[in-house]
Parts: C-alpha cells; sequence; structure tokens
C-alpha cells in the first residue's frame, strides 16, 4: 500500500514517520468529530487551543523546560529569527553590540541580517573553508556583549556543536539556532537565554519556528519599534496569537512530540542519532578515500553529512550524478549536496530509520565496489 515511498534523506523539508503521517490520514477529513479538517478550525476554537496548549506541554515535558522561559509557535521559519534576535536583544547591554560564533552558512546568514539592526562583532574570522570550529582561546568576545549567538549544527556544512561554548562569562546571554539538530539530543534549556527552531526537520512542517525564551530578557527589552509579529513581548501576551498562527504546521508540530515521547523521548533519540550516523561515518571511513568528508571528527555532524567522491585525488562530479540517479532507482531521494559545498549530503533526521540509513550504506559500498 505504501510500496511507492520512497527513503527521503532530504536537508528539509523532511521525511516524517510514516505512523505519523497515517495518523493524520485517518482524521484528515474529520479531526476528533468536528466534521472538519483541522486546518479548517478557527485558531480561536477549543479544539485549536488543545492541540497547541498540548503541543506545549509536551515540548516542555521533553526538554524541562521552566516556567521561566516562554515557548513560542511563530512563523516565518528560523530566517524570521535572524531578524527578530537582533531586534529584540541588540540593546541588552551597554556595548550594544552582539557576538556572534560564524561556523558555517547559516550562522553566517544570520549575522549579515543582524548586521542591518546595529554592530555585531565576528567572534571568529570569517572562512570559506568551513571544517571545524576555531579553538575557544582563539575567539575574540566583545566586553559586556547584549548576547552570544551560535548555530549548534551547521546544516550545509555539516558541522555540530555538541558542547555549548564554555568561554562565554556567565551573564551573558546565549541564543542558539538548532534548527536542524532539535530533538536528536538532550541539552540543559536554563543554559540558554533562547533557541530557536524550525519545524520541518524534525518535528513537521515548513513554516513554522519554535521559539524558547527566557521571560525576563524579553522584560528587559527596551526597543519600541519592532516590527509587532517579530515582538516576543507582544507574542508572548498573546499565547502565539497576535494574528493567526500556522495552525496545521503547529497540529503537525503537535503529533510529532507525542511521537517523540513515544519512542522514548531525546535520550533514545540521541542513541539512534548516534547509531545512524556512525554507520555513515564508518562507510566513508572505510572507503579508501572513495568517500570524502572533511570536517574535523570532533564537529563532524550526527545529522547532515556532506561527501564527495573522489577519483584519482579529486571530487569527481560524474560519479556523484551517477551516484545520485542509481540511489534514486533504489528509492532513495534528495541526496545532492547544497548547491555552496556540492557532492552528495545524507540528512539523517529523527524521521529516518536505522534500517533505512543501513539500506543507504549497502547501497554506498555497492557503489563504490562497482565503480573503483
Ligand atoms: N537555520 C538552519 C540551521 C537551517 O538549516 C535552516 C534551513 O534549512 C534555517 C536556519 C532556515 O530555516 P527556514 O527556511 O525555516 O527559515
Amino acid at each position: 500500500e505504501h510500496s511507492e515511498r520512497k527513503v527521503n534523506f532530504g536537508p528539509g523539508p523532511a521525511q516524517l514517520p510514516l505512523e505519523v503521517l497515517k495518523n493524520v490520514q485517518a482524521e484528515f477529513l474529520n479531526y476528533n468529530g468536528s466534521g472538519s479538517n483541522v486546518m479548517e478550525l478557527s485558531h480561536r476554537s477549543s479544539a485549536f487551543a488543545k492541540i497547541i496548549q498540548e503541543a506545549e506541554q509536551d515540548i516542555r515535558e521533553l526538554l524541562s523546560i521552566p516556567e521561566s522561559y516562554a515557548v513560542l509557535f511563530l512563523q516565518g521559519g528560523a530566517t524570521a529569527q535572524f531578524s527578530a534576535v537582533p531586534l529584540n536583544f541588540l540593546n541588552l547591554k551597554s556595548s550594544q553590540t552582539a557576538d556572534y560564533l560564524v561556523t558555517g552558512y547559516w550562522s553566517e546568514k544570520a549575522a549579515k541580517e543582524a548586521e542591518k539592526f546595529g554592530k555585531i562583532n565576528w567572534v571568529v574570522p570569517k572562512s570559506d573553508k568551513y571544517r571545524g570550529v576555531p579553538a575557544e582561546n582563539t575567539w575574540k568576545l566583545t566586553e559586556n556583549s547584549s548576547y552570544f549567538y551560535y548555530c549548534s549544527n551547521e546544516t550545509i556544512h555539516g558541522i555540530e556543536l555538541e558542547d555549548i561554548p564554555s568561554i562565554v562569562p556567565k551573564d551573558t546571554p546565549i541564543i542558539c539556532d538548532m534548527s536542524s539538530n532539535f530533538l536528536t539530543r538532550s541539552f540543559d534549556i536554563t543554559k540558554f537565554a533562547m533557541v530557536f527552531a524550525s519545524a520541518q526537520k524534525n518535528f513537521g512542517a515548513s513554516g513554522l519556528v519554535l521559539v524558547i525564551v527566557r521571560k525576563d530578557l524579553v522584560e528587559k527589552n527596551t526597543n519600541n519599534s519592532i516590527p509587532v509579529t517579530f515582538d516576543y513581548k507582544v507574542q508572548i501576551a498573546n499565547a502565539s496569537m497576535y494574528n493567526t498562527p500556522p495552525t496545521f504546521s503547529v497540529y503537525i508540530a503537535n503529533k510529532m512530540f507525542s511521537w517523540t515521547k513515544r519512542q522514548g523521548g531525546l535520550k533514545s533519540m540521541n542513541q539512534l542519532s548516534d547509531k545512524k550516523s556512525k554507520v555513515v561515518y564508518e562507510t566513508i571511513d572505510q572507503s579508501n578515500g572513495f568517500y570524502s568528508n572533511v570536517i574535523e571528527n570532533k564537529y563532524r555532524s550526527r545529522v547532515n553529512i556532506p561527501l564527495r567522491i573522489m577519483k584519482d585525488g579529486t571530487a569527481n562530479e560524474k560519479l556523484e550524478s551517477s551516484f545520485l540517479s542509481e540511489a534514486v532507482k533504489s528509492n532513495m531521494i534528495e541526496l545532492k549536496g547544497h548547491r555552496a559545498v556540492g557532492g552528495i549530503r545524507i540528512s539523517l533526521y529523527n524521521g529516518v530509520s536505522l534500517q533505512e540509513t543501513t539500506k543507504l550504506v549497502d547501497f554506498m559500498r555497492t557503489f563504490q565496489k562497482n565503480n573503483s
């Protein structure tokens, strides 16, 4: 019945668990006796209120989020937060400057967007070849910085920071873009002033960004000219419903949070992420240089794995395109690398199973055998 479904290793929007999709399908024409699809329900209805409240409860439980933090379901994807963060927090401290750790494409985008609104300090020099993260003792931090910003997983370059930077002073708020590794491991939310993640990787449908933010910092904000939908104060006061929220995406997020809980929560997701990425990196490292991933071991992402196929010491685009087309023939799709880095990219979000990853790894070994 589902034989036409392909295995999707895309960077997002990503594959969702079949169990969740079937559940959505079952209530598509009649949600919970309402006689409507969820997307046809008023966002002010009690049925939708229940959905968004359940979603909030589940994510609070999954991450042990204390009451001192607000949980917001906002629009505009993670990109909207690239603007909202400086608008709300750039003037938090006397320096009126924020520190940005740029480790790849997405933190670079965030830093450049923030520069429209004020003074941004790049903690490490700009690179055109991201392969890891410069040692903390080389970072140039601002005295009394308004906040410190970084991205915990660079989706395009495949660089993941497992640890929260330790060199940042205790009283500097830390803000993190967790879009691509959110819910793949547990972390201590109290170490952060704010984290955000767009939904289309590990909890569902695009257009929704989850923001978890310390309420006291939002209270301190003195900027009165923030566009209203970007203003955390307004969003908190209206429980994410100042205007119509992306109701269908919130509904899917609710399903995905409860699926994540049923799987055993973040401890299980962490183990799954470890296992899947391990078999892929083993395949790369045991390929005698046929497959190449150049990221420093310590920073290799468990979620997005970019690689090149090598021949005579250089990346070989012909082999790469034949890899991609043969993968499609074997029902494995969305493996093309981002145009910024080329090659192949394997994304292993929570909706991709170990079994599916093993199928890909078997394919990689066979492809190497047939092409070297
Ligand atoms: N940040 C990271 C780490 C991402 O991977 C992405 C999208 O792939 C974004 C931000 C942008 O997210 P959106 O397209 O939802 O704005």
